[in-house]
């Protein structure tokens, strides 16, 4: 049976897991690993493996959570990534399995991530500028990553979402770029919030721009909020009579972001994170050595819940632990 939903003090539920399977990533992008990945050498934990991932997938379910989310580094870079979103295909109550991928590799694997039983997609393209794509993620890729995104169009996923992470210099070039992608086709492109990291705090700053500014912009041309679905998240929504797709904001430094909050996050070597800004970790290993151990996981997490606070406190410069989002997905 399935569980009932976790709470934390200020009543947010919790539904959606964020896993990152891997931290290494073939891309650098600028405001993420702007030099690459680099292997931390201190680092002793393995990451987890498919049968802990398999464990951990059965308890969050027993938990309560509905969605799954793979993400990385760039999870396309683990051999066995197929075998992981079959495991979430197969445990009972993980009805939405999503991936985030930078797309490199899309157009050879859409159709093997369909099979093993993804139902969304989002792909991170920060431009549709090839130059400054290139100059963005560091590698000249943005012809084989929209092929990528036209094949997945093609094969029936529940959602292709595009990720665009904003930036000032840009955004109306952009916005205008972005609108002629998804004239016609059933895409939504959502635009991110430049967020502050450990090690990136400057260029944030430097090319930071609220998406109140965007939200503007959208409602004069005719653009209207949609109402948020369950597991949908704190992103807003738009959509236009003239428009297939859809347009999304994702405004973490906006009042009131942290409200809906629904998600929790697990590193690739297995340690949750209540927050993406937050200082602490903690260790899920021991809860993934076997089925059921992971019933356990229900109560840590729940235990763990309590201590969760009320925002991420990021307008009080607060960054966390995140050097970069390599780490934990984003
Ligand atoms: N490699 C995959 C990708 O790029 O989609 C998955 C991992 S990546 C960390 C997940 C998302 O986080 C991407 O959409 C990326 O643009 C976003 N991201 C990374 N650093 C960010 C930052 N400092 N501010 C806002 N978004 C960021
Ligand atoms: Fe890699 Fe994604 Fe970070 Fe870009 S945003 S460097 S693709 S992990």
């Amino acid at each position: 049976m399935l569980g009932a939903m976790l709470t934390d003090p200020y009543a947010r539920k919790f539904s959606y897991l964020r896993l990152s399977i891997t931290e290494m990533c073939n891309f650098s992008c600028r405001y993420c690993l702007p030099e690459g990945y680099r292997p931390k050498l201190s680092e002793s934990e393995p990451e987890l493996d498919l049968y802990e991932i398999e464990n951990l997938f059965h308890g969050v379910a027993a938990a309560g959570f509905q969605k799954v989310r793979i993400t990385g580094g760039e999870p396309t870079l683990r051999a066995d990534l197929f075998e992981i979103i079959s495991a979430a295909s197969e445990t009972p109550g993980i009805g939405i399995r999503a991936l985030s991928t930078n797309g490199w590799n899309l157009k050879s694997i859409a159709a093997r991530l369909r099979t093993a039983g993804l139902t969304h997609l989002n792909v991170s393209v920060d431009s549709l500028d090839r130059e400054r794509f290139k100059s963005l993620s560091g590698r000249d890729s943005l012809p084989l990553v929209l092929a990528g995104i036209e094949e997945a169009l093609s094969l029936g996923f529940a959602g292709v979402k595009v990720n665009a992470v904003l930036h000032k210099e840009t955004a109306v070039q952009e916005l205008d770029r972005f609108l002629e992608l998804i004239k016609t086709r059933p895409l939504s492109v959502r635009f991110i919030e430049l967020m502050r990291t450990g090690e990136r705090g400057e260029y944030r700053d430097r090319h930071f721009l609220s998406a109140g500014e965007l939200k503007l912009q959208l409602l004069q041309n005719g653009w209207m909020p949609l109402a948020r679905g369950e597991t949908s998240g704190p992103a807003m929504e738009f959509s236009h009579p003239e428009f297939v797709g859809r347009i999304g904001l994702i405004a973490p430094h906006a009042e009131g972001f942290c409200e809906s909050c629904n998600r929790l996050r697990v590193t690739s070597r297995g340690r949750l994170k209540l927050c993406l800004f937050g200082e602490k970790d903690q260790s899920l290993r021991d809860l993934l050595r076997s089925k059921e151990d992971a019933l356990g996981i229900s109560d840590r997490m729940g235990e763990l819940l309590r201590a969760k606070p009320v925002s991420h406190f990021l307008k009080e410069g607060r960054v966390g632990a995140a050097r970069n989002f390599s780490v934990m997905g984003g």
